[in-house]
């Protein structure tokens, strides 16, 4: 079990961010909590990451020196270990066999458990998909653009992927309700 250097909630440790420091003394975020040596894990929360940062929770944890970040700095760290984990669950799933992506392969959605769907699919094709989804009561969300997208895929431009596999489909649920705890405005800094 672990600790949240904040609200002090314990939890396992995949259940928080898991943030190391090098010899310098900045902050990290061990994306794959593999990183050598001590971690401070902290909530992925808006509040307590801001928070952390403000009650100098790292110098207590690490007892010593932390360079200064700004609290911007490690919600923006904190998503790109987020989409950085959620591109290799894509990759992943990918090699799998449990990826159908582009319109031809999602005439239908039988057998997807989640629907990813770009920001930049143009509103005729999103609005098809997305109803789809809904009527199929499949969960589905918008998330980076189509080159990003194919790119991840190892294929060209996609405006969509369904993930066939449940547990992928799980976890990508969780990957983007903890995006969206991190990102959502907390008095200030909202974006
Ligand atoms: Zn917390």
């Amino acid at each position: 079990m672990r600790t949240c250097v904040v609200c002090r909630t314990a939890a396992p440790r995949g259940t928080f961010v898991r943030i190391v420091r090098d010899p310098e003394g900045r902050l990290f975020v061990d994306r794959l909590l593999k990183a050598p040596g001590r971690g401070a894990h902290v909530c992925y929360d808006r509040s307590c990451l801001e928070q952390s940062l403000r009650r100098k929770a790292y110098n207590r944890a690490f007892e010593g020196p932390v360079a200064p970040m700004e609290a911007e700095a490690l919600v923006a760290a904190v998503v790109a270990a987020i989409d950085a984990r959620i591109d290799d669950r894509l990759a992943l799933a990918r090699r799998a066999g449990q990826v159908r992506s582009g319109g031809q392969a999602l005439s239908s959605l039988e057998g997807v458990a989640f629907l990813l769907l770009a920001e930049d699919a143009a509103d005729d094709s999103a609005e098809r998909l997305i109803g789809r989804a809904r009527t199929a009561e499949i969960p589905w969300i918008r998330h980076g653009t189509a080159a990003r997208l194919g790119e991840v895929l190892g294929k060209g431009r996609r405006i969509a992927a369904g993930l066939t596999d449940a547990a992928v489909a799980a976890a990508l649920d969780l990957d983007f309700e903890r995006r969206n705890r991190v990102l959502v405005a907390a008095g200030t800094g909202s974006r």
